[in-house]
C-alpha cells in the first residue's frame, strides 16, 4: 500500500475517476492542482513522453510519488492522427462534432481506404528521485461515420472497438471499461506496481 500519491492534473473529474480506481492500494491522494504544481507545457511527440514529462514533473515538486495519464485517438490512415493533439482538434471550444468531422473529412482524402484507429492510454508514475514507468493500454477498431450514440465523451460517437457492432457511444459505461485503453493500462499499473508491492 502506498501512503501518499499526487494525481499530475489538474482536471478534478479525472482525479476522482483515477483515486476510484486505486482506492485499495494508495492510503491519501493529492493532485497537482491541489497542491498548485504548475502544469508543464506537453511538449512530448508520443503519449507516453507527455505522460512522463506530467507525472515527473509533479513528483519533483511535491517530492512524492506521482501518476499522470495522456490518452487520445490514433487513426491509421491519418498517420496516428489526432494522436497527442486529439484534444486540440477540438479548438478552443472543445467542440468534438468538429473534431470528428475533422476526422471523417481527412479520412475522405486520405490515401489510404483503411478505417483503423486505436484509443491509446499512457500512464506514468514517477518517483521524486526521476524514476518512471509507464504503463500504456490501447484499444483498437474502425472510425464509422455518420457518428452513433450520445453516451461517453470526445470521439466516442465514431469508435467502433473491434468484435463490437456498436460505437463507444452507444454502449453502457460498464462495457467500455472493461475494454477501454484507459482500463487496459491501469490493469497494466496494478498488476505491474501496486500488485507485486502488496
Ligand atoms: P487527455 O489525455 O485527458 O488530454 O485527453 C485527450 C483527448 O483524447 C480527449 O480530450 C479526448 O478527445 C480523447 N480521448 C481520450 N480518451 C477517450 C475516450 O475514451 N473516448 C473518446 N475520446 C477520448
Amino acid at each position: 500500500m502506498l501512503d501518499d500519491l499526487v494525481i499530475a492534473t489538474h482536471n478534478a473529474g479525472k482525479a476522482r475517476e483515477i483515486s476510484e480506481l486505486l482506492r485499495p492500494y494508495v492510503r491519501h491522494f493529492h493532485t497537482a492542482g491541489e497542491l498548485n504544481l504548475p502544469e508543464p507545457e506537453e511538449t512530448g511527440d508520443s503519449f507516453a513522453a507527455n505522460a512522463k514529462l506530467k507525472a515527473v514533473a509533479a513528483a519533483q515538486a511535491s517530492g512524492k510519488v506521482a501518476l499522470a495519464d495522456d490518452s487520445g485517438l490514433a487513426v491509421e490512415a491519418l498517420d496516428g492522427a489526432p494522436g497527442i493533439y486529439s484534444a486540440r482538434w477540438g479548438g478552443p471550444e472543445k467542440d468534438f462534432n468538429l473534431a470528428m468531422e475533422k476526422v471523417n473529412d481527412a479520412l475522405s482524402t486520405a490515401k489510404s481506404e483503411s478505417r483503423k484507429a486505436a484509443f491509446v492510454c499512457a500512464l506514468a508514475l514517477a518517483s521524486p528521485d526521476g524514476e518512471c514507468h509507464i504503463f500504456e493500454g490501447h484499444c483498437t477498431g474502425d472510425i464509422t461515420w455518420p457518428p452513433r450514440g450520445d453516451k461517453g465523451f470526445g470521439y466516442d460517437p465514431i469508435f467502433q472497438p473491434d468484435g463490437h457492432a456498436i460505437s463507444f457511444a452507444e454502449m453502457d459505461a460498464n462495457d467500455k471499461q472493461a475494454i477501454s485503453h484507459r482500463a487496459k493500462a491501469f490493469a497494466l499499473l496494478v498488476e505491474g506496481v501496486f500488485n507485486k508491492a502488496a
